[in-house]
């Protein structure tokens, strides 16, 4: 597959992800390197505590940027979580010869890098799916190497579980672990310079609680976490991903626990919405009315609400989608032939689903243009309506996630392919 995906949305272009690499000085001695993820350096007697160490393949550049303003060798690294554009960057950072430096992270991150490696092809297909709807596509392989599902170059040499207070020259660093986008996250609190690292914890969009192809999230503690970050009044709040907040501690305590709101609301109606006669899955959603925050951090740019309520019913309700037939269901070509020979042919449910998408029922066209590709993925003619019934459906899509799985499926079908 190596056609360009039209209405594929490119990673740099939203503002979660930053294209350019900047280097701000946002506290004493502490200077944080923004680009597609933020790290952050902490200029010690003993050298420098770094929190995350960015995407791999744009850390040479930070490095460089950040040598701009500190000669200091890395002493201590603390990785937010197991992520690619955290975990991975850490190398260009290091000075010639230097001693090797700590590296701490969460014990749960170790399980994490396992299940990457038991995964690998798996999460190759999905990454390229999510981030440039093309698994193929040469940009993808240019950011994303196929080594960040494998163990980091420089894996942690320590791990802690709880808490855990770090004293690194006359600098104290307090590291908490929660749950949130992943299971081993840890924030940080440096009290001695009022700077609060919150990893992805906080970014510059509606949290990435609910990925759709991804592992287990967890919003409510995730919200949780937020408010005991907030509980710190601290002055400077450095985000995983876009700009920091310096030196205002009212506008980090509004981002925080704004977000934790934001995060609760989706949890709280999400339940009720599953306690009301355990209805089949997608249909919560659909009743689930979800937050519309104003906040441009808010926004659902890259992940959106209802992928996070959807995050919330798998924790709680299980993989059955709730509905009797698809409880142990029949292969889906045998029902996608059923159902196009119940409207005549494959053709003319694709033509169906045209009109829909024609009539504004963009949920409903997809569904038909599924069975339609599904009874005859050779059709050209099919091929060529479910191809365009999606690519209008990616161009409308509004995060960054839906488009690309929309754009993908584009390409898909003008294959004649299904999503396998
Ligand atoms: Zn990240």
């Amino acid at each position: 597959m190596s056609q360009k995906a039209a209405n594929a949305v490119p990673i740099f272009d939203i503002d979660n992800f930053g294209a350019g690499v900047e280097v701000t000085e946002v506290a004493e001695d502490t200077y944080q390197c923004t680009s597609f993820a933020n790290c952050t350096a902490f200029e010690t007697v003993e050298g420098l505590v770094l929190v995350d160490t960015g995407l791999a393949a744009l850390s040479e550049h930070v490095a460089s940027e950040l040598r701009a303003h500190t000669d200091a060798p890395v002493h201590t690294v603390v990785y937010t979580h197991g992520h690619a554009d955290h975990a991975y960057g850490l190398d260009e950072f290091l000075l010639d010869g230097q001693a090797p430096p700590t590296v701490i992270a969460h014990e749960a991150m170790a399980d994490r890098f396992d299940r990457y490696a038991r995964t690998k092809e798996y999460n190759q297909v999905i990454n390229g799916r999510q981030l440039s709807a093309d698994p193929g596509a040469a940009e993808y392989h240019d950011l994303w190497s196929d080594d960040i599902f494998d163990w980091p170059e420089h894996p942690p040499t320590t791990w802690y579980s709880d808490d855990l207070t770090l004293t690194v020259g006359d600098t104290t660093f307090e590291l908490h672990h929660a749950r949130g986008e992943t299971d081993d996250a840890t924030w940080l609190y440096c009290p001695d310079r009022d700077v609060l690292c919150s990893g992805d914890l906080v970014t510059a969009s509606a949290p990435n609680a609910g990925n759709p192809q991804k592992v287990q999230r967890y919003p409510w503690d995730w919200a949780d976490a937020l408010r005991e970050m907030a509980a710190l009044g601290a002055g400077t709040l450095l985000p995983g991903h876009g700009q920091p907040i310096a030196d205002d501690p009212e506008a980090v305590e509004r981002r925080l626990l704004g977000c934790a709101d934001y995060l609760d609301t989706i949890v709280d109606r999400t339940l009720e919405a599953l306690n009301d006669g355990a209805p089949p899955h997608v249909d919560i959603v659909r009743e689930v009315d979800l937050p519309e925050p104003e906040e441009p951090w808010l926004q659902s740019e890259y992940d959106c609400g209802e992928f996070i309520a959807r995050s919330v019913i798998r924790y709680y309700g299980g993989w059955w989608t709730g509905r009797p037939s698809e409880l142990k269901p029949a292969r889906r070509a045998a029902l996608a032939a059923e159902v196009a020979d119940l409207a005549g042919d494959a053709e003319t449910l694709a033509s169906r689903a045209e009109a829909l998408m024609d009539e504004g029922e963009e949920r409903l066209a997809c569904h038909l243009a599924d069975y339609a590709l599904e009874a005859a993925p050779e059709d050209e003619a099919v091929q060529t309506a479910v191809a365009s019934v999606y690519d209008e459906r990616a161009e409308a899509a509004e995060d960054m996630m839906s488009a690309n799985i929309f754009a993908s499926a584009v390409l898909y079908a003008n294959e004649g392919r299904l999503f396998r």
